[in-house]
């Protein structure tokens, strides 16, 4: 591994996971030992002076039957069977004078301490004390105390038990120590590593996808963990994000060929009247002509962007309290004579007094596409029906149905589409935006519009609104 690459694991999220792993799992293991240590340790020390003490019980009743030469002679042999340099007996007046001892060549340093002396005439009793003599390994565990009222033991024995103790004890605690920290650091790395590794996926299927694998998804383990969500939460970004790019595409791609056929149009027209015959009547022609497509052209350019700004609640929608029973009954007089032109019957149940929030004037651009195709797509002498009701709950129901073409089953998943037009209705005028843009209105008006057709047999589209209908952030809002 370079050394650059090493100075970067520095600042990464698994490096600092582990260290803070091997730090508490140190600092945890650390305590442990010292809670360890000092247990052993006042066991130890405990056993010890319960040991002085049963020596000082044991050479109080000594003096008793065999009097002051008895115990010093048995304080003689006493320690040199256990050891002269591992246990001392000094024999002290009450002033602190020793007049007799075990064999002290060992233990020429330690003196009599008067203030324990003084503690004891105090009435502490047994007076103990550890030192340690400098040079030695062991500590000294000291006991001052009657063994008759005029005469005092001092006891000395060497703790070397606490000593074997303590330097096996440090031994292991350097060498588990040092096998502890090494392996949580190891266990912390994996830990974070397999941790993290979704999110590395996530970084890496980034990175492909800006490099132009727009296709990648992040794999989702599938075990319901944060990753797994981070990863299923990416994906249907990606997904939205994809769908939304084919979206532009699939749209410039109408646009430029729906856009194509007028032009072409007025470019043909002009051709021939350039070529052929250059009369007033036919240079008039081609004018209305011109104008007319332009129109059209015009109208679908304004669709379009009308369909845009409506999806992307990016414009003018204004919410205010729309009386849609009036709507409703204004658009079934406006197209009634239409249907009556055509021959086709129109009739419509609506009902009193419903009304609901959003912008008006979409909202007609709604209920009239819906209408304008149902007369346009039924033949003379068929029916159109028109419905309005809104008692059921809080929501408008607004259905036209009528007695058409119909739609075939494969074309009814697209035909809210930008620019899809069934082939069986191309002999029609249209742009085949209406529809898309009838959606984009009931969606901004937190609505949704169904089909349902049967091929020859009619068709009807029913557009579900909540009377508080939530229209998007960001748009005025005119008052009731
Ligand atoms: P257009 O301008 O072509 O009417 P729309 O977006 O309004 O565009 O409709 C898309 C297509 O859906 C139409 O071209 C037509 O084929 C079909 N369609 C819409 N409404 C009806 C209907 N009431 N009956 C039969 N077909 C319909």
């Amino acid at each position: 591994m370079s050394l650059r690459k090493v100075i970067r694991l520095r600042y990464t999220l698994a490096f600092r996971l582990t260290l803070w792993y091997a730090a508490v799992f140190t600092v945890s293991s650390c305590a442990a030992f010292i809670f360890f240590y000092l247990l052993i340790t006042s066991v130890f020390q405990e056993r010890t002076d319960s040991e002085l003490a049963e020596q000082t019980h044991r050479f109080s009743a000594l003096l008793a039957v065999r009097g002051v030469d008895g115990v010093k002679r048995a304080a003689v042999l006493e320690a040199q069977a256990a050891g002269e340099k591992k246990i001392f007996f000094r024999f002290l007046h009450l002033s602190g004078v020793a007049f007799s001892s075990s064999n002290m060549s060992y233990w020429q340093n330690i003196s009599v301490d008067r203030a324990l002396v003084q503690r004891l005439l105090g009435g502490e009793r047994p007076v103990l004390d550890t030192i340690a003599i400098p040079g030695r390994k062991q500590k000294i565990r000291i006991l001052y105390d009657f063994i008759s009222p005029s005469i005092i033991l001092q006891l000395g024995q060497a703790l070397e038990h606490n000593t074997r103790f303590i330097d096996a004890f440090n031994r292991i605690f350097v060498l588990t120590m040092a096998i502890l920290i090494l392996l949580s650091a190891l266990i912390g790395w994996f830990m974070a590593r397999r941790a993290l590794s979704g999110v590395a996926a996530v970084t890496l299927t980034a990175r492909e996808i800006s490099e132009g694998a727009f296709e990648n998804r992040v794999p989702v383990a599938g075990r319901g963990d944060e990753v797994d969500q981070l990863a299923v939460t990416f994906n249907r970004m990606l997904d939205r994000i994809q769908s939304l790019v084919s979206g532009i595409k699939e749209m410039s791609d109408n646009i430029a060929h729906d856009l194509k056929s007028p032009i072409t149009r007025i470019r043909g027209l002009a051709e021939v009247t350039l070529t052929t015959d250059r009369s007033v009547a036919s240079y008039e022609e081609l004018t209305a002509s011109t104008i007319e497509e332009c129109d059209r052209l015009l109208d679908m350019i304004n669709t379009m962007l009308l369909i845009s700004k409506t999806e992307t609640g990016v414009g003018s929608l204004i919410a205010e309290k729309v009386d849609m029973t009036a709507l409703v009954a204004d658009a079934q007089e406006l197209f009634g004579v239409i249907a009556e032109d055509k021959g086709v019957v129109l009739s419509s149940e609506i009902e009193e007094n419903c009304s609901c929030r959003g912008d008006v004037r979409m909202l007609q651009r709604m209920v009239a596409n819906l209408l304008d195709n149902a007369i346009k797509y039924t033949r003379t002498s068929g029916n159109v029906d028109l419905a309005l009701s809104c008692s059921g709950d809080e929501r408008l129901i607004l259905t036209v149905s009528d007695s058409g073409i119909g739609i075939l089953p494969e074309d009814l998943p697209h035909i809210f589409e930008r620019f899809f037009r069934c082939d069986q209705s191309r002999s029609e005028a249209g742009t085949g935006l209406g529809l898309s843009l009838a959606r984009a209105v009931a969606n901004a008006h937190s609505g949704r519009i169904d089909v349902e057709s049967r091929h020859g047999n009619g068709t009807t589209f029913t557009v579900v609104l909540p009377v508080r209908a939530q229209v998007p952030a960001g748009q005025a809002d005119a008052s009731d």
